[in-house]
Formats: structure tokens, sequence, C-alpha cells
């Protein structure tokens, strides 16, 4: 096969075995586990690779991303806030959405009635992270006026944390949402089965046992992609951390001063660029830049490359300290954060190719 660069290469034995190891973890805690398809644009392969590893369902944070996978046998959610103007499409090709509009809701009601289907929803509560969600003292009365909707039904509340706020999950906050679970079965006589317990930043609980108890699902994205929980970055036992690796190719490498000369103004993006001199370096350009990349989310395999920086084409690297005698032609791998995969997934300048071993 010939190998066109820049690409990812995705190893889906790895996401297979991640999503493996996770869903045991959370199982042992009668949790189940959402796995989240949005960093890599629901792409088929690596949604099989996360139902066969054992997830109970896909969520994604785009509609389009669902329909792509529309044909795929699983159970499906739709994690963002849905759009009103998307209720048809939400009810068509989600069995589930997150929610914290009224209107909104009202509006999926509709398109349920009139697509004849039943459609599930989790009733979003704002613990404290400032993103999405009701507060608690308005939980009452949005789930009294949800239980008048036909074709609606509350499957379950849940909460999203450390994504805005940078709230770290913990038990009083998770334990705060089992308690509104209590609540509204107690004052409005409703069973709600599912209590969504948050993403990657919540698995940390899980793996300490302190996860509180009646919290029985999760939403992990992250966790299985890149091996680590998100409150504290530490890594999960015997998960990988090296599924994607992204690689470029060399296109020029000339020793030049590390001190650009001239009066310097603002760089491509506006921005008043700081060096360092360290004298001559030896320097290699890669054909990848900042519309497929987050420079500041890569990092170089070899441990002897530095990164100077970029521009939207052109990735510079110091090569100066390296071990391997690059040439024009050779092709640099390197590991990426959530943020850089996700430019490089969204990129249909880098190809994607899959292996399995
Ligand atoms: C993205 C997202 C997740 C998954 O987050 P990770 O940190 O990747 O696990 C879960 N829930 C919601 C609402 C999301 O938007």
């Amino acid at each position: 096969m010939k190998i066109d660069y820049p690409c990812v290469q995705i190893n889906l034995s790895k996401i297979k075995h991640n999503t493996e190891k996770i869903v045991e973890l959370c199982r042992k805690k009668d949790i189940d586990v959402v796995g989240v398809s949005k960093v890599y644009c629901a792409k088929k392969p690596i949604v099989n690779a996360m139902l066969q590893g054992g997830v109970v369902m896909i969520g994604d944070s785009r509609i389009e991303n669902l329909k792509k996978i529309d044909k795929l046998k699983c159970r499906k959610m739709l994690l963002r806030i849905p759009m009103e103007s998307h209720s048809r499409d939400v009810v068509k090709y989600s069995d589930i959405s997150l929610n914290s509009e009224l209107t909104t809701i009202k509006r999926l009601s509709k398109a349920a009635k009139k697509l004849n289907k039943i459609h599930s929803i989790i009733l979003m509560i704002d613990l404290g992270d400032l993103r999405e969600g009701i507060l608690e003292k308005d939980v009452i009365n949005t789930v009294k006026a949800i239980m008048e909707l036909p074709n609606i039904k509350i499957a379950g509340i849940g909460t999203n944390l450390t994504c805005y706020g940078a709230v770290i999950p913990d038990e009083s906050n998770l334990g705060r949402l089992v308690e509104i679970k209590d609540r509204i079965k107690q004052e409005l006589a409703l069973d709600i089965p599912l209590v969504s317990g948050g993403n990657s930043s919540s698995i940390h609980l899980v793996v300490n046992g302190k996860i509180p108890k009646g919290i029985n699902q999760l939403r992990i994205g992250e966790a299985i992609i890149l091996g680590r929980e998100t409150a504290f970055g530490e890594s999960i036992p015997e998960c990988y951390g090296d599924s994607f690796i992204l690689k470029g190719e060399i296109v020029e490498i000339k020793f030049k001063p590390s001190m650009p000369s001239g009066n310097i103004g603002v760089d491509a993006f506006g921005e008043k660029p700081v060096f360092q001199d360290k004298g001559t370096i030896k320097r290699a350009i890669v054909a990848i830049g900042k519309q497929d990349i987050k420079i500041d989310g890569l990092k170089p395999i070899d441990k002897y490359i530095d990164i100077l920086g970029g521009s939207s084409d052109h990735l510079i690297l110091d090569i100066s300290s390296c071990k391997t005698n690059y040439e024009v032609g050779d092709i640099v791998d390197f590991n990426m954060d959530y943020g850089c995969l996700l430019r490089v997934m969204t990129s249909p300048y880098v190809k994607k190719y899959y292996i399995d071993k």
C-alpha cells in the first residue's frame, strides 16, 4: 500500500483493548460506558472497535456524525444540547439526546410524534462547571413539565464537568446527582433509570473506588482514545497512549540561525513570536501546519526533536541534537493531545490509515 503524507496511523486493536479495560473497570461498579466518537468524527472502523470493546452505545456531539453511522447496529446518543432547528434529525438519528431547554424538548416531542417514535432524553443538570444544564432548583418543575409531553421519555439525568469551568468530579457533586434522582422519585413518583455521571474526568473516581453508588453511566471519549483520565491527566492502568500516531514528511533540512534577521512584526496569525538564540541550528520543515494540527499539542516520538513553531502549512523543527540523521523525504512521528487529534481527524488533508495489530 502506498502511504500518502501527512497521515495519522490508527491502531484499532489498541483502541479495542483500551475500550475493554475501561468497560471492565466500570462494569465492576455497575456503570455502563457510552463510547464517545466526536474526536474522531465517528469514523466507522473506530466506532466498530469501540463497539467490539463493549460500549453499550455510541455518543457524538454532532448529528452529522450520527447520520454517518446510521446503518451501524448500535444505540446512539447525541451529546451536544440539540439545536431546535435539528429536532427532526435528532429524533431520526439518535435514540437518546442530552437536553437542558424545555422549548427544545417540546420541539423534540412534536418531531417524535410526527415520526411515530419515542425519543429518550437525559436531562442535564449543572453542578457548577457552567457549561450545559439546568440549575438544581429548577429540576422538579422542569421534570414535571417534561412528563406532560407526548413521545418523550426521561431516560436519565446527567451532568458534565471539567469541560468549561474545569470543575473536577468528586463524591460531593456526583453524590448530589444521585440525590436528585432520589428526590424526583419521592416528589414525582418517577423512577429515572440512568444517572449519567460525566466524561473521562470521572474515571479517576472509578479507578480509586470513590464513584458514588447510583451513578450508572459514563460517557467516555478521551480515556479510551488516549488511555488517560482527564481530571489529573493520569494514565489509566493497562491502557495504550499511542493508538494514534501522526506522520509527516520532511521537505527541507538546512543549517540556519535560530534568530530571524530584520525587524520583528507579527506572524501569519497576528502573534508576536519569541525566539531563543541557540546560534546556528539544524532545522527541518515538515509538510503539515496549523490548518491540520495544534502545534503545542504535538509530541515528537524522537525525543531529541524540538518543535520550534510553524505556520498554516509548515511545521519547523530543531533536529540539531538528533541521533538519527534525517534527510529530506524522511517521515517524522508524533503523539498528540486531544486538541491536536481533534484537528487532525477533522482535516481532510491528513489521510487516515488503520492498522490492526
Ligand atoms: C465530549 C463529551 C463527552 C466525552 O468527553 P471525554 O472527555 O472525551 O471523555 C461526554 N459528554 C459530553 C456531553 C461531551 O460533550
